[in-house]
């Protein structure tokens, strides 16, 4: 099965600070780290690789730096590497990072029976990069996956949702993004890392290799502008009241009226 794994890079989240005047993250001097999701997608591709055979290939855009996270991705048994890198990528918006990530996709030789995703990150958090690649590229998705099973030319996947266990039966190929229960994600191996520095190549393609234009990607080519970021204020202490239900009722809206939420008149029967 020829799988691929999009994965990120991200501040490590311990040591993220805030520069509370310009509303940004202090990326400077933080620690970067791959999605703690995208290592469950990784491992459930390794397993996958063991049991059914094929390669796994590993894909991330990002700046150069990212290289690191593709490189440990190696270590840990990945077969082969991809950055999507060039300065045209810097600003995008989740449609723009998930454009550039479906061409990409699409650009591969064999095209993947499955790409994994992690459902959402730790930084932007926004869970839309794998729908929207499946989208772009024509692909059923299952999002939220916690077991995968392959049944010949199908799987079998199952997710929790509202609380029941959904049992998915999907045709490949298929995108899927991933949870926390999949699998636990394996210790790298001793001297890994090391290796993968020294003897693993990593391939990089630019907005010329992937044949975008400037207006599709990075800044450019997002749909959203970030127009004020602030600091949700904390919330207050909840309010207990005790009493019959018609007190209850009566000082709701009371509450409310002096909020401004109902008139007084509203309250009246
Ligand atoms: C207007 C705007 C401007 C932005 N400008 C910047 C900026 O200048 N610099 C910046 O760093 N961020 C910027 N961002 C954030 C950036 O768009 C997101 O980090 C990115 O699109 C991924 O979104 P996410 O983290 O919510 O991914 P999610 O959808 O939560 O991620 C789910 C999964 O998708 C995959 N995935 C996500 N991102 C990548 C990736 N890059 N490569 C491979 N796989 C991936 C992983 O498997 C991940 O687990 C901006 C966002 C907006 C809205």
């Amino acid at each position: 099965m020829e799988i691929v794994v999009c994965i990120k890079q991200v501040p490590d989240v311990p040591t993220v600070r805030m520069d509370r005047e310009r509303m940004t993250i202090i990326r400077e001097g933080v620690e970067s780290v791959i999605n703690p999701l995208d290592y469950v997608a990784m491992e459930a591709a390794l397993e996958l690789r063991q049991k059914v055979g094929g390669q796994v290939r590993v894909i991330t855009m990002g700046p150069p730096q990212s290289e690191v996270a593709l490189r440990e991705a190696l270590a840990v048994g990945a077969d082969r590497a991809i950055l999507l890198t060039d300065p045209a990528f810097a600003g995008a918006d989740t449609l723009a990072t998930s454009h550039v990530l479906a061409r990409a996709i699409e650009r591969l030789d064999p095209f993947p029976d499955m790409v994994l995703c992690g459902m959402q990150t730790t930084d932007s958090d926004t869970g839309h990069i794998g729908p929207q690649i499946a989208e772009e590229l024509g692909l059923p998705q299952v999002c939220g996956v916690n077991e995968i099973h392959v049944e010949g030319k199908d799987l079998v996947v199952k997710r929790l949702s509202d609380g029941f266990l959904d049992t998915i039966r999907v045709a490949l190929p298929t995108l899927l993004t991933v949870t926390k229960g999949l699998c636990p994600v394996r210790d790298l191996p001793l001297g890994a890392l090391e290796a993968a520095f020294s003897t693993k190549d990593v391939l990089r393609w630019s907005i010329d290799d992937l044949d975008l234009r400037k207006d599709e990607v990075g800044f450019e080519g997002s749909a959203t502008r970030v127009r004020r970021l602030r600091i949700p204020l904390p919330r207050g202490n909840g309010e207990v009241v005790e009493g019959s239900p018609e007190t209850l009722v009566n000082h709701l809206l009371r509450r409310l009226e002096a909020l401004s939420i109902l008139d007084e008149e509203d309250g009246k029967e």
